[in-house]
């Protein structure tokens, strides 16, 4: 469910023309649906509060990397989630943007010394423990404030799951979490120290995932380790779920709902009487963005093959070179008649950018527009300069009210952020 309609035969995002937004702004541009995002969240806030005997006060702990706009996480802020946050900047955004500390989660593989000691300071609810050493710094770090911050053991369930093997994190081979037995040991040495305070464990074994059983499979083992530790006298009061539930793509298979999600998490963890987090980051922002990218021009070769070539490129939505990702690729005026194979393209000196092989689309014009739809997370997040092609605007839609909530740098801007060497 979006908010991404036609309305007299132009794409709407809420009430605000694309053409409109185009006209003003420029194209390549992000846009985003307030009511979008209000509703994904909602949704899944009332699935957790219809669980809350065996859920807790949830935590709904956006995944920042997702989409780490100010303005999106400061929507999200305002109804209430949290943040999931993988670096300081993340951090430094969710508290910009209102999300107070005792709703942010500090996850992530390798945080320095420096993002430990600033995570204590602000007091975020919990640091993610991913490994044995991680824990041994975060001890004499904390020794060092003479703090003793809530911490979770983050197991790697050897469960891996997800839309592509670069967004599996679960499996025994991956980088993240500490496999079951020594997640055990860790929690048990963690409860010794003074420095740090376990809570709790947890888990996030990939994205897109579009199948329940292998997020229970994980669910399960953590509820199993919460029964072992308490019975070794260890306390446990939080299991943090992660993120990771799917989103439908035009033409990928369907997921889940959020609600079938959480049914299933509250049967897992019925009895346990834990505080749950989850840490959704697609579920809430992908189907609350699109692309908005104008014809540059159709060119067609003398074997027949069509090249849409579009103003946008990998620099501004990596997915599809990154992961093989599929975005339904859109027209905002809808055009009938024929469709043809097309190649979708943008100007960037890569084979890699390209968005689409022989997908069927109508036959378009130069400077028609069009939109990559599901394009709100881990869109703009990873856009580059790359080509030098100035980094990508974004726009919040509310209702009929627009902003513009990233301005598109001028290339003046873009080359005076470089200061010559001064030998030069
Ligand atoms: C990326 C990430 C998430 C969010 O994943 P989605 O697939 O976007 O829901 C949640 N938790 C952690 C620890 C992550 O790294």
């Amino acid at each position: 469910m979006h908010h991404f309609e036609p309305k007299d035969g132009v794409l709407h995002a809420e009430g605000v023309s694309l053409e409109t937004l185009a006209d003003e702004v420029g194209t390549p541009v992000y846009v985003y649906s307030t009511a979008t995002l209000k509703r994904h969240y909602g949704l899944l806030r009332a699935a957790a509060d219809a669980h809350r005997d065996a859920l807790g006060e949830a935590l709904i702990a956006f995944a920042v990397k997702a989409n780490s706009n100010l303005s999106v996480l400061a929507t999200l802020a305002r109804m209430g989630s949290g943040a999931d946050t993988v670096s300081e900047g993340e951090i430094r955004r969710a508290l910009a943007a209102g999300i107070p500390a005792e709703r942010i989660i500090f996850s992530g593989v390798g945080k320095t010394d420096v993002e430990l000691a600033f995570a204590i300071a602000v007091g975020v609810r919990q640091i993610n423990i991913e490994s044995g050493a991680e824990l041994d710094r975060l001890i004499q770090v904390a020794a060092l404030l003479d703090a003793s911050p809530a911490v979770a053991v983050r197991v790697n369930p050897n469960i891996g799951a997800g839309g592509h093997a670069k967004i599996t994190t679960g499996g025994k081979g991956d980088k993240f979490g500490v496999p079951v037995d020594e997640a055990l040991e860790l929690y048990a040495r963690a409860s010794a120290s003074p420095h740090v305070t376990p809570v709790g464990l947890a888990c996030h074994i990939g994205s897109q995932i579009t199948d329940l059983a292998p997020l229970e499979a994980a669910f399960r083992v953590l509820a199993e380790m919460t029964l072992t530790l308490r019975g070794q006298g260890c306390a446990v009061t939080r299991l943090d779920l992660g993120g990771g539930l799917g989103v439908p793509y035009a033409g990928g298979a369907a997921p889940p709902s959020p609600a079938d999600y959480v049914a299933m998490a509250a049967r897992v963890l019925a009895g346990l009487e834990v505080e749950a987090a989850f840490e959704p980051g697609r579920l809430l922002a992908a189907n609350a963005g699109v692309l908005l990218s104008q014809v540059i021009q159709v060119t067609e070769r003398s074997d027949g093959r069509r090249f849409l070539v579009l103003d946008a490129a990998m620099n501004d939505l990596m997915r599809p070179a990154l992961y093989d990702a599929f975005h339904d690729i859109v027209p905002v005026r809808p055009r009938s008649g024929a469709r043809r194979p097309h190649d979708v393209v943008g100007p960037v000196c890569e084979t890699g950018d390209t968005f689409a092989r022989d997908r069927d689309l109508p036959v378009l014009e130069a400077e028609d527009l069009v939109v990559f739809t599901g394009a709100g997370a881990y869109g703009a997040v990873m856009a580059s300069e790359y080509n030098s092609r100035p980094l990508v605007p974004e726009v919040l839609v509310d209702g009929d009210r627009w902003a513009v909530i990233r301005p598109r740098p001028t290339y003046e801007e873009m080359l005076d952020r470089e200061p010559f060497a001064d030998w030069l």
